[in-house]
């Protein structure tokens, strides 16, 4: 039997699509997996035996190592995040970004953007100023508007080789950002994310999308905001990356960076920490231990 290597780019109730430079395969998993309790994920680079080169269809016997694994959603090796906000209809929420930022940290995603969509809707200069607080906690920022196109090609270059998630609220206009980078069918906007609220449909399907002329996006919903509520408050701040940088070098142990006069973050803040991201993680933080 002839064996190759490639990439699973969807998975459907144990079924998986194996993307190889030439072809795509319909993969069963071999049974080992299952007793071991590992499951074949989008993402992952695989090895597998190919049973029939005519119906394109093969086994999955490898899992190759993965530098991430994601909970929620079901996918591993993603090289990127994308918070997509809008900035109005519905109104920018920088507490919910940042939560969305916390849980791409909290991933091991190693790069981090922030996208502000339908920038078309405000002022640049409005713009400019909500991507502030992101721009200087180190983030990559991008303003996009899939209405004007402003921004897309922008983004697409950000995308280029890799594998990308976008994150963020329904209604941000990530279905119509995604349509406007992948050159596959148009897909319905909002459609994802109302059949997610359903429950049962996204969570069997999950699938890689191509972007133009090159990467690709995980099409899921992103996140869970429920894992947030477990974490301690070093754990929340380790999670701000300006923070996290600053509170290593705090001189008091278990430090909530909050009322310490000489602490070392409070006094960063409006230098390395922008005032309304110390803000948003005061309200974090608020009755944790
Ligand atoms: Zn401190």
């Amino acid at each position: 039997m002839t064996k190759a290597d490639g990439l699973i780019v969807k998975g459907v109730g144990g079924l998986y699509a194996v993307r190889t430079p030439n072809d795509t395969f319909s993969c069963g998993a071999r049974g080992i997996f299952r007793k071991r309790g590992i499951i074949p994920l989008i993402g992952d680079r695989v090895g597998m035996q190919i049973t029939d080169e005519i119906k394109k269809t093969g086994t999955i016997h490898e899992i190759y190592g993965r530098t991430n694994e994601l909970a929620r959603p079901r996918a591993a090796n993603v090289d990127q995040a994308i918070v997509v906000m809008s900035v109005a209809r519905p109104a920018w929420n920088a507490g919910l970004l940042d939560r969305y930022l916390t849980l791409a940290e909290l991933a091991g995603i190693g790069s981090v953007a922030v996208c502000a969509n339908k920038s078309d809707l405000a002022e640049d200069e409005t713009v400019s100023g909500l991507l502030d607080p992101y721009l200087t906690a180190g983030y990559e920022t991008y303003a996009t508007s899939a209405e004007s196109g402003a921004g897309v090609e922008a983004l697409r270059t950000c995308m280029a080789d890799k594998l990308s998630l976008f994150a963020g609220p329904s209604g941000a206009g990530k279905t119509s950002l995604l349509n406007m980078l992948s050159p596959s069918a148009p897909r319905e906007t909002g459609g994802i994310s109302e059949k997610n609220g359903r429950g049962k449909h996204t969570t069997r399907h999950a699938e890689l999308i191509d972007i133009f002329p090159s990467g690709l996006c995980a099409d899921t919903p992103g996140f869970s905001m429920l894992d947030i509520e477990d974490l301690s408050v070093s754990q929340l701040a380790a999670t701000y990356r300006e923070i996290g940088r600053i509170a290593a070098g705090c001189r008091f142990a278990n430090c909530r960076h909050e009322t310490e006069s000489e602490c070392a973050v409070k006094r960063n803040v409006g230098i390395s920490i922008h005032p309304a991201r110390y803000e948003s993680y005061l309200r974090l933080i608020e009755g944790r231990a």
